[in-house]
């Protein structure tokens, strides 16, 4: 796992995407982070927001939170909706709120703008779909949501999430309104794995059961490799774990390795048995603990890999 400290200039944090439903923000998401990911249901989530994508360029990374679809809450589930986007907006460093650019703006949209008006985010536009508006009408199109939009000052980009038009334009952009801070992944991981978020807190777990007050919860765990070892002779196949503890200071380190690695050895054992019963199978898991020295300074960023806060 490559977690590079903060590199002067990179810039990295979340990303919320907004909009309706069906405005196409699976698509971009797909454009955005490759065809290798697979953006499966558009069921809501109700309870935290989840990352989704992974955007690794050379100057930032970027990670993609798809949020469900906000209405004007009509009924309760509506409600719900507004509640889990709500929450998304509050833990994430930046909106890209999309639009669909081939309909004229509706009340929905002014709902959503007014919304993220009250919030202190740096918010970005995306008319999406702006290969369905002719290119003689297109001005008109452009003025509509610039009076919708006028008062907020945010930019806005045309695109067509489907072809990657307007895209890197987009990366861009994003990228330059995100705070300075490293790489959160390792840059080859472009989605979420909700089998290794939950292996990465089976391992939290067991450090914060075994250090106790010694190792703050700021502590995070990152899941590098996971393999099927194929069987050998008599013996099964097993999966293989690499993982790493991320602390933020040596003495940290120190801890959790324990004396001749003891401790270290005893997470590893109890971690292990957790994980050969999440995923019903043996397990083979390595460890390594790592320091990064500014991880602290995002403690959102942890709750976001998984890591919640105590009581959360
Ligand atoms: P979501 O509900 O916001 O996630 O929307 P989806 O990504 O599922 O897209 C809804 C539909 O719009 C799909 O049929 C997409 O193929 C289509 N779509 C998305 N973006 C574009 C675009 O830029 N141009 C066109 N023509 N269609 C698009
Ligand atoms: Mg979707």
């Amino acid at each position: 796992m490559q977690v590079t400290p903060s590199a002067a200039g990179h810039r990295s944090g979340f990303v919320a995407l907004i909009g309706r439903p069906n405005v196409g923000k699976s698509t971009l998401v797909n454009q955005l982070v490759g065809d290798k990911v697979a953006i499966t249901s558009p069921v809501a989530q109700t309870t935290r927001n989840r990352l989704r994508a992974i955007l690794t360029t050379d100057e930032a990374q970027l990670i993609l939170v798809d949020t469900p679809g906000i209405h004007k809450p009509h009924h309760l589930l509506g409600e719900r909706l507004v509640q889990s986007a709500r929450s998304a907006i509050g833990e994430v460093d930046q909106v890209l709120l999309l639009l669909e650019g081939c309909e004229p703006p509706g009340r929905g949209d002014a709902f959503i703008v007014n919304l993220l008006r009250q919030q202190r985010l740096p918010v970005q536009v995306v008319l999406n779909k702006w290969d369905q508006v002719p290119t003689a009408q297109r001005p008109e199109a452009d003025a509509a949501y610039r009076d919708l939009l006028a008062e907020s000052g945010w930019p806005i980009h045309h695109c067509c999430a489907l072809t990657g038009e307007g895209c890197p334009e987009l990366v861009q952009a994003v990228s330059a309104l995100m705070p300075e801070g490293p790489q959160l992944y390792p840059p080859e991981m472009v989605s979420d794995q909700p089998e290794r978020l939950l292996m990465a807190e089976l391992i939290r777990e067991q450090v914060l059961l075994l250090t106790r007050e010694e190792v703050p919860h700021s502590v995070a765990v990152s899941i590098d490799r996971v393999e099927e070892m194929p069987s050998k002779g008599k013996g099964g196949g097993r999966t293989a774990v690499l993982a790493t503890v991320l602390v933020e200071r040596k003495s940290q380190k120190g801890i959790l390795i324990g004396k001749g690695g003891a401790m270290l050895k005893a997470i590893g054992q109890g971690a292990r048995l957790q994980m050969q019963t999440l995923i019903d199978g043996p397990v083979y898991l390595e460890l390594f603990v790592k320091v990064v020295p500014d991880w602290r300074s995002k403690p959102q960023r942890l709750a976001e890999l998984g890591y919640a806060e105590e009581g959360r």
